[in-house]
């Protein structure tokens, strides 16, 4: 199972690491040393943090006491809290979940029914259905519940009841935790597979759906299936019967840019329930790699677009939100909506936002514009260069 995940390579964090001989690849709680004794419980797994031949040995005490569900690593990048799965034959552990982290998200699949041009994470075909099993075990593992959890992927909906389970595991262990689910939506327009999932759900999910135009030729072009925005507004219409919160999410690439104020207005119109609209810079990685034609902008001379659809978003009382795009691509007036987006271990900062004033509010850059493209020409912000 450990191996699986080297396909996974932009959403997993991966570190080296020496293990005991024996140990599972099978979901751990990591633990330090000295806690132990506190954590410890017989229905979970532990790795133990361990930093000396002492410690090791203190550990294999214990399982000669008869606790079978510990096992030692050395290595000085794994945190207490982390849930995490180790490899002992490549000695390597992959972290699913990190207590420290800003966001938190558990991979469910990478299968996918759609095709988008700037898909970060290109489906595979493989059975998968293993990694609904890794989740909810993932979820028994946490140590505290995090105020957020994502679900992604490839496409949760297509686990059907798999996805269900995993939200019935969080509604038992962490029911104060709320659930974003990132779906295109489309198999929501299957009335079947939406009760299956959505039927007396107790747990609070979020679902966020990307909707990239106004009409079939712009969204099903972006996601290269047909049919695909007829099923996705259905989809939209069955979550709001059930009562769900929507976030709609906007990928910022030029197809998309092209009809923006259109796609606001068209929202405002006909989806006017929606909690929120994200519009989210392109993230250089996978399928837009391979259509930088389409996907690469230079978000600084969209200014005008994205302003009158910000002006088109608030006429109609849609709240807005924009992910993933540094502020020094955005015009002020936009910097209030602006959002600390990027997942923590893939987020990085240029030289130019070394002495930067908005640096401490800024999205930054993904880890992988080194490979691809940045989002804008970046520039220094000045203090004396924000307008308050
Ligand atoms: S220079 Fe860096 S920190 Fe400053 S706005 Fe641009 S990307 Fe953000």
């Amino acid at each position: 199972m450990g191996s699986a995940h080297i396909g996974f390579k932009s959403l997993m964090r991966k570190f080296k690491a020496v293990l005991q001989p024996g140990c599972q690849p099978l979901v751990h709680r990591v633990v330090g040393y000295a806690d132990i004794a506190n954590d410890w419980a017989p229905d979970l797994r532990f790795l133990v943090r361990v930093g000396s031949a002492e410690e090791r040995e203190g550990v294999e005490r214990l399982q000669n006491t008869g606790l079978t569900n510990i096992f030692w690593a050395e290595d000085a990048a794994l945190e207490d809290g982390d849930v995490a799965v180790p490899n002992p034959h490549q000695e390597e552990v992959v972290v699913l979940f990190r207590e420290s982290d800003t966001h938190h998200s558990l991979f469910m699949t990478n299968r996918c029914n759609s095709y988008c041009l700037m898909c970060s994470q290109p489906p595979t075909a493989a059975d998968d259905s293993w990694l609904v099993e890794e989740a909810i075990d993932a979820v028994r593992h946490l140590r505290k519940s995090p105020d957020v959890l994502g679900l992604t992927g490839g496409e949760p909906l297509l686990l059907g009841v798999g996805l269900r389970r995993v939200l019935d595991a969080v509604a038992v262990h962490h029911p104060s935790t709320r659930v974003e689910v990132l779906t295109n939506g489309r198999l929501f327009a299957n009335s079947k597979i939406a009760s299956q999932i959505l039927e007396d759900l107790t747990v609070s999910v979020k679902w966020l759906i990307p909707l990239y135009g106004h009409a079939d030729f712009v969204h099903d072009f972006v996601v290269q299936t047909p049919g695909a925005f007829d099923e996705t507004l259905a989809g939209l219409l069955l979550l709001q019967m059930h009562r769900q919160e929507i976030q709609l999410r906007v990928v910022l690439i030029e197809p998309v840019l092209q009809v923006l104020p259109e796609l606001a207005g068209f929202v405002g119109r006909n989806l006017p329930f929606v909690r929120e609209i994200a519009l989210m810079g392109c993230e250089p990685i996978g399928f837009a790699l391979a259509n930088r034609d389409l996907c690469e902008v230079d978000l600084s001379e969209w200014a005008s677009t994205l302003e009158l659809s910000a002006r088109v978003l608030r006429r109609h009382d849609i709240p807005h939100l924009l992910m993933n795009a540094p502020l020094c691509a955005l015009p002020q007036r936009l910097w209030p909506v602006a959002h600390r987006s990027i997942s923590d271990w893939k987020n990085v900062y240029a030289q130019e936002c070394e002495s930067c004033a908005v640096k401490s509010d800024c999205a930054g850059l993904f880890a992988w514009h080194e490979k691809g493209w940045k989002p804008a020409p970046l520039k220094t912000i000045e203090e004396s260069e924000v307008v308050s």
